[in-house]
C-alpha cells in the first residue's frame, strides 16, 4: 500500500516528524528497527530526559558551533516554548533546573517517550516494529519508498530519522549515513562528540565513582588553557566523565589532535569558589587549629574520602605528619593540587560510548526551511543523522524535535500537493 510518507526511525525526531505529518492529514508509516519506540530517549538525562534548555536563541545556537546557523529556520518554527507547550498538552509538565535545563516534572524520560508515542497513535501513524530499512528506492531523482530485507514499502516521501551511531544498543547504528550516501549525499565523517576522556595517570582509576560538583575543569593544549567549564564531573575506571568533561570533549583539539606529540591535559580546580588568598587562609587555619591532627585528616576535611590517599601521595607529604609540622612548601603543594589537579588525556572513549555523534549528512545539501534533500526530491532528514551536535544541556534533543517537526510538516504539505 502506497503511503504518503514513510518515516525511518522512531526516536525523538522520527516520532515528532511522524506525528506532525499525520496530524496534518498525511498517511504515515513509521518503520522502527527496534521492538519499541524511543529506546534512546528513555535513557536520556540519566533516565530523566533533559529535553531542552531555556537559553535564548543566540546562546542556544552557539552551543552547536558554526553549524548551528542551519537551525535558525527550524527554531523560528518550533522552539523551546512550543516544545514545552506541546508536552504540557500531552500531559507531561516540565520544569527548569540549574543551567536552564528543562526536565519533565515526573523526572521520567519514559514519560517523554510515551507522550510522543501517543501523539503518533492519536494522529493515526501506522507503526511497524523490528523493521530495519536497508535501502532507499529512488527513481528519476525522486524517492519512491524504502526496502527492508525482502519487503519494499512504496511512499511519496521518505523522512530519514535514524539518529547517530553512538549507543548502538538503542538501535542507532548509523544506518542513515549509508542510506544518505546511497542517495548521493555527502556524509561528513562521523566521530564521537560528548564523550568521556581516557587519562594516563594510574592514580585516576583509584578515585573511580567520585562525583564532584561545583568544580572547574580546564582543557590545556601544550600547557596553554583553551577551554574551561564549571559544574559536575566524575572519575571512572578509565579516566574522566560527567557533564563538564563531555562538553570539553567537543573541543577541536580533541576531535582532531593537532599532532601526535600535542600534550593534552585536564586541570581540575577543586575549590573554584575560593580565591587564592581565601583558599590559602583556609589551609593555614585548618593546619593551625588542628595542629595535632595528621596531615591526612586535614586533607579529609577538604575532599571526598576516596580522593584523600591520592592527594596525600601526590603532595609528597607523609600522611601521618602532624599538621603543626607542615612546612610552607608542603602547604603550597597541597594548595597547588586543590587548585589544579592535572591529568594527561590520552584519548577519547569510542564512538559507541559517545552521547552524540558529530558529523553526518552535509547541511548544505539539505534545505533548512523544509529539511528536504537538495539531491533527491521527496527525501527529508531530521535529528542526529544531520551534521549537527551540541553541548550537553538539552540542546541536542531540541534540535531533534525541531527538525523533526519541520520535516514532518514539509513532507505532509508536499504530499498534499503532489
Ligand atoms: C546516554 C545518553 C543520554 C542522552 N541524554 C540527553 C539529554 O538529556 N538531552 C539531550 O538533549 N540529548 C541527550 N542525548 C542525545 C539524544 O538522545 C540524541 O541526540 C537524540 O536521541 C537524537 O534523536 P534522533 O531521533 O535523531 O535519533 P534517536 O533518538 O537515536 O532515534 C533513532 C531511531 O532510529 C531507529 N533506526 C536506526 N536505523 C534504523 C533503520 N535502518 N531502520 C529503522 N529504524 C532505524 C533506531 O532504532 C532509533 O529508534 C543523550 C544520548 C545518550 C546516548
Amino acid at each position: 500500500m502506497l503511503a504518503d510518507i514513510i518515516v525511518v526511525g522512531g526516536g525523538a525526531s522520527g516520532m515528532m516528524a511522524a506525528g506532525r505529518a499525520a496530524e496534518l492529514g498525511a498517511d504515515v508509516l513509521l518503520l522502527e528497527k527496534m521492538p519499541r519506540l524511543g529506546t534512546k530517549l528513555r535513557i536520556t538525562g540519566k533516565g530523566r530526559c533533559n529535553l531542552t534548555n531555556v537559553a535564548d536563541l543566540q546562546e542556544f545556537i552557539a552551543h552547536f558551533g558554526p553549524n548551528g546557523r542551519f537551525l535558525y529556520n527550524a527554531f523560528s518554527r518550533f522552539f523551546v516554548e512550543d516544545l514545552r507547550a506541546f508536552f504540557e498538552r500531552m500531559g507531561v509538565a516540565t520544569v527548569v533546573e540549574r543551567g536552564g535545563r528543562v526536565f519533565p516534572v515526573s523526572n521520567e524520560a519514559a514519560d517523554v517517550a510515551e507522550a510522543l508515542r501517543r501523539y503518533c497513535q492519536d494522529a493515526g501513524v501506522r507503526v511497524r516494529y523490528k523493521t530495519a530499512v536497508d535501502r532507499l528506492l529512488v527513481e528519476g531523482g525522486r524517492v519512491r519508498g524504502v526496502g527492508a530485507g525482502e519487503a519494499e514499502f512504496p511512499a511519496r516521501a521518505v523522512i530519514i530519522a535514524t539518529g547517530g551511531a553512538s549507543y548502538p544498543g538503542t538501535g542507532s547504528t548509523g544506518d542513515g549515513y549509508r542510506l544518505a550516501a546511497s542517495a548521493g549525499h555527502t556524509v561528513v565523517p562521523i566521530r564521537p562528540a560528548l564523550v568521556p576522556l581516557e587519562t594516563a595517570e594510574p592514580w585516576v582509576p583509584r578515585m573511580m565513582g567520585v562525583s564532584l560538583r561545583n568544580v572547574r575543569a580546564t582543557l590545556y593544549v601544550d600547557g596553554r588553557p583553551v577551554a574551561s567549564q564549571f559544574g559536575e564531573m566524575l572519575f571512572t575506571h578509565f579516566g574522566l566523565s560527567g557533564p563538564i568533561i563531555l562538553t570539553l570533549s567537543r573541543h577541536p583539539a580533541l576531535a582532531a589532535r593537532p599532532s601526535p606529540d600535542t600534550r593534552i591535559e585536564i586541570g581540575v580546580d577543586l575549590k573554584p569558589a575560593l580565591s587564592d588568598e581565601v583558599l590559602d587562609a583556609r589551609l593555614r587555619r585548618d593546619l593551625d587549629t588542628h595542629g595535632k591532627r595528621a596531615f591526612r585528616s586535614i586533607v579529609k576535611g577538604l575532599v571526598p574520602a576516596k580522593m584523600v590517599d591520592v592527594l596525600v601521595e601526590l603532595s609528597g607529604v607523609p600522611g601521618d605528619k602532624p599538621a603543626h609540622q607542615i612546612t610552607a612548601q608542603e602547604r603550597a603543594r597541597l594548595f597547588a593540587l586543590l587548585r589544579d589537579l592535572r591529568m594527561t588525556v590520552v584519548g577519547q572513549r569510542p564512538l559507541r560510548e559517545a552521547i552524540v555523534t558529530a558529523g553526518g549528512v552535509a547541511l548544505d545539501e539539505v534545505d533548512p526551511r523544509t529539511m528536504e534533500s537538495r539531491r533527491v526530491a521527496g527525501l527529508y532528514f531530521c535529528g542526529e543523522v544531520l551534521d549537527l551536535d551540541a553541548d550537553t544541556g538539552g540542546y541536542n534533543l531540541q534540535a531533534a524535535f525541531s527538525t523533526g517537526w519541520v520535516a514532518g510538516e514539509s513532507a505532509a504539505r508536499g504530499a498534499a500537493q503532489g
